[in-house]
């Protein structure tokens, strides 16, 4: 079969779905690449390199006609969409839930939809898990980002100018960019506090060296398949109450808590950034999904109070090689499972299939 990279329409995009290495990977299992001009070139990788690995470098218009599998980071855009043939295969994140619309219409040109971002999160899809790569290194942009636009450094120093203290850094949402987060902002020296809602993060958050903050929930149903439900009005109230004395003292402050098909609960109010130190930096990193703060927003850097507040929509693509690198090894991982060299074989009995296919034959297969 021949995979086709299509190269990236979103804007400010700069990653790129697989990268030479795992085409050659591609290759070495009697699959036939096709890279679309200049796909990779954001992420440091030129048309050469992919000629090296093996594959052809071909316009859009032969990638469409050409391809068995197209594959792409973000959802295909609507120019895209008309371009698909009947039984074409297209791998991509899809976010369904938030575009049913256009599930519908790649049904419609009766190709077959799999979403990287409905991988479910068990043991045996973790090597496919684009969410967690892709998060992974999204906290750790986070706490740079964060570091760039402070006014002080995170390690405590002591110099013959006197000592200057450690930056204390919080940490609301201890997933996988939580966690990430953690351990950096720890690696640079920063003291570090995290709170979460479901209590197994505790343990996750301290083996990191991250002082935890709990907060008494009166609901034991916090949680459901490993995902935060969203909370009630009382507890957001709590959580305030319990976290304000770090949070008014901290430096640097990062949420990532997100609610599956939900908006992002707030966590800091108007009010609360207020009563923030002077010179203290946000960084909103789920603000794309309604955000954590009242006052930030998708790619701008609010100032009001004394605080900076930051409003991150696509940290990944900021780390372009690393993020293209691993998710293009999740693809790789998750095409080798569903297909060999000349077929897929769409087995429904099978949980990875099941969640991932959203259409086949004309079909939408999710709610
Ligand atoms: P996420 O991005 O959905 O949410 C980020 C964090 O925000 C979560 O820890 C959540 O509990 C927290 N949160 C939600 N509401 C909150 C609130 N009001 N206050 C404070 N925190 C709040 O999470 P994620 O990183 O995608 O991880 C989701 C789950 O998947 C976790 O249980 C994780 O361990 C699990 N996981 C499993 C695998 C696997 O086995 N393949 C891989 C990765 C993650």
């Amino acid at each position: 079969m021949k995979i086709a990279v299509l190269k990236e329409t979103r804007p400010q995009e700069k990653r790129v779905a697989l990268t030479p290495k795992i085409v050659k990977d591609f290759i070495d299992k009697g699959f036939d690449v096709l890279v679309e001009k200049d796909a990779g070139l954001l992420s440091s990788f030129d048309d050469e390199s992919y000629k090296n690995a093996g594959a052809s470098i071909v316009n859009k218009d032969t990638a469409f006609e050409m391809a068995d599998i197209l594959v792409k980071i973000n959802p295909l855009d609507d120019e895209e969409i008309n371009r698909l043939k009947n039984g074409q295969v297209v791998i991509s994140m899809v976010y369904h839930r938030l575009q049913p619309e256009l599930v519908k219409k790649i049904a419609e040109k009766g190709a077959v939809l799999f979403s990287m971002d409905a991988i479910p999160r068990i043991s045996r899809a973790q090597n496919m898990d684009v969410l967690s790569s892709q998060s992974n290194l999204a906290g750790y942009k986070a706490v740079i980002t964060g570091a760039d636009n402070m006014t002080k450094i995170f390690p405590l120093m002591m110099t013959a100018a006197g000592t200057i203290t450690p930056a204390k850094v919080l940490i609301y949402g201890v997933g996988v960019a939580g966690l990430q987060a953690i351990a950096t902002a720890k690696r640079l020296g920063a003291v570090v506090e995290a709170t979460d809602v479901r209590p197994e993060t505790k343990e996750q958050a301290e083996s990191l060296g991250a002082k935890f903050i709990s907060v008494e929930n009166d609901n034991d149903d916090v949680s459901e398949g490993g995902y935060a439900k969203e909370q009630s009005a009382e507890f957001l109230q709590k959580q305030k109450e319990a976290v304000n004395k770090s949070l008014f003292s901290a430096d640097l402050v990062i949420t990532t808590a997100l609610v599956q098909g939900a908006k992002a609960p707030v966590l800091i109010t108007e009010d609360q950034i207020k009563q923030m130190k002077r010179g203290a930096v946000i960084v909103d990193m789920a603000v794309e999904k309604g955000g954590n703060v009242d006052l930030s927003e998708p790619d701008k850097t609010i100032e009001k109070y004394g605080v900076k507040i930051i409003g991150t929509t696509n940290l990944p693509s900021t780390l372009a090689t690393n993020a293209s690198e691993l998710y293009a090894k999740n693809l790789y991982n998750f095409i080798t499972f569903m297909a060999d060299k000349d077929h897929f074989y769409f087995d429904m009995d099978e949980e990875i299939t099941r969640h991932t296919l959203l259409a086949k034959d004309g079909k939408v297969l999710v709610e």
